[in-house]
């Protein structure tokens, strides 16, 4: 068993920090002042733009896609999952080097079921960071965590598909450069339970796609949206289905992997920006006569910190190892592991940090708090947990029956 990282890896990891350091940390101040001035929460910020730039200058650019393209060289699930941890330490970092949820799972399908035509058009426009795009499943009518409940229907009358439906928290789709949404929905009710859906790629301007509210998290209003959204007779050509008619479960499930690990990686490098600052604090905080460092209470959530990010870091590399040598499906149970054991333990550090830095734990002055509300969030976001155990229980027990 082989624990350090690749070379190739490890360059990575200190062109990142160094950006991350140099421009990254500084400019989460700019990017709030920056929207916070437009008064619209959905703005894109100017120094946004500027970061991509340099990101992309120091070639810290799409180094989340395992696949060799026409546009990019392709990096495996290891050497990416301890960059995708440092950019996971900040909420702009991932936006900044083109790696950040939605895109990257969608990036992943059209990579892996887009014609050549659908690559051109989307694809490419989307590896160079000139758009944005939203992965539209979710529905407010049916339990979504079971995706064969999905009812928007995708008719198919002549060379076009006629969509209607009704999404919510379909996330990405209010940043301003969104201009592509894949939606799912049933092109044949009347068949098996998996191979009812397909997935169909709509350009967000099409007539019939409305969006009427985002969806706050604990009341944050995140910058990309999660919005609910009408589909009403929109139409788009056949040429728009992404794989083939009834595969969309399969490219569901071929999506989530990459998502899911990219989102245990990100959250473990929160969980480690979340102990420095409970150190940090922890040194710099004295009631009752003594540092709260020196307070046995906050030793043992700081030694129970260490031991559980080191542990969720460990399973999650070994879920990356198998998608890189066995393949995404051969890794589904240690996939549905980590995107259990990550958030959950990722929330406890958290909250022992808040509870160091006292009231202004909760606020607005540490990014303690935001952080708390989107891995809280991340317990329903690609699977709640519940439906992750159940798929590993089953799997379990069917090895005993
Ligand atoms: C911030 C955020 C962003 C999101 N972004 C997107 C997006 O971009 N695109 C998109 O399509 N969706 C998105 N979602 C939606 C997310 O994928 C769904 O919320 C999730 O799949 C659960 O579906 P549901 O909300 O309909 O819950 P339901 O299916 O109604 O389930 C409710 C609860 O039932 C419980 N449950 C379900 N199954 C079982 C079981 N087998 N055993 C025991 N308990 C069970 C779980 O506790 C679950 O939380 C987002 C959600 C959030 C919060």
């Amino acid at each position: 068993m082989e624990f350090s990282l690749s070379p190739r890896c490890q360059e990575l990891q200190a062109l990142l920090t160094e950006f991350m350091d140099e421009h990254v940390y500084p400019a989460e101040s700019v990017v709030e002042e920056q929207v916070s001035a437009s008064g619209d929460p959905h703005h894109h910020p100017p120094i946004m733009e500027e970061l991509k730039a340099e990101a992309r200058r120091r070639g810290l650019w799409n180094l989340f896609l395992p696949h060799k393209t026409e546009w990019t060289e392709g990096l495996s699930n290891i050497d990416y999952a301890p960059l995708a941890e440092i950019m996971g330490r900040s909420p702009i970092a991932s936006e900044a080097c083109n790696c950040s949820a939605p895109d990257t799972g969608n990036m992943e399908i059209l990579t892996m079921f887009g014609t050549p035509e659908q690559q051109e058009r989307w694809l490419h426009p989307l590896l160079e960071g000139e758009i944005r795009s939203a992965f539209a499943m979710t529905e407010p009518a049916v339990a979504s965590s079971d995706a064969t409940n999905i009812a928007c229907s995708i008719r198919r009358h002549g060379d076009d598909y006629v969509i209607n439906g009704r999404k919510w928290f379909i996330s990405g789709a209010l940043h301003p450069r969104c201009r592509i949404l894949i939606v799912m929905g049933k092109t044949d009710p009347d068949a098996a339970p998996h191979r009812q859906q397909s997935m169909v790629l709509v350009p967000i301007d099409t007539p019939g796609v409305t969006v009427l509210r985002n969806m706050r998290v604990f009341g944050y209003d995140d910058a990309e949206g999660h919005v609910e959204m009408t589909l009403e007779d929109v139409r788009v050509p056949v040429s728009n289905l992404l794989g083939e008619e009834g595969g969309g479960f399969a490219i569901a499930q071929a999506r989530l992997g990459p998502g899911r690990i990219h989102h245990c990686m990100r959250t473990i490098g929160a969980a480690e920006r979340a102990l420095e600052l409970m150190c940090r604090r922890a040194h710099a905080r004295r009631p009752f006569g003594k540092t709260l460092a020196e307070q046995g209470v906050v030793q043992t959530w700081v030694a129970d910190g260490r031991i559980a990010i080191d542990q969720a870091r460990l399973y999650t590399l070994y879920a990356a190892w198998l998608m890189d040598t066995a393949g995404n499906k051969a890794a589904r149970t240690e996939i549905s592991g980590i995107k259990v054991a990550v958030p959950n333990m990722a929330l406890e550090v958290i909250d022992h940090a808040m509870q160091t830095h006292g009231a202004m734990g909760v606020s607005q002055d540490t990014p303690l708090a935001r952080m708390y509300a989107w891995i809280r969030a991340l317990r329903f976001a690609d699977g709640p947990d519940e439906v992750h155990r159940q798929s590993i229980a089953r799997r379990e027990l069917r090895r005993w029956a």
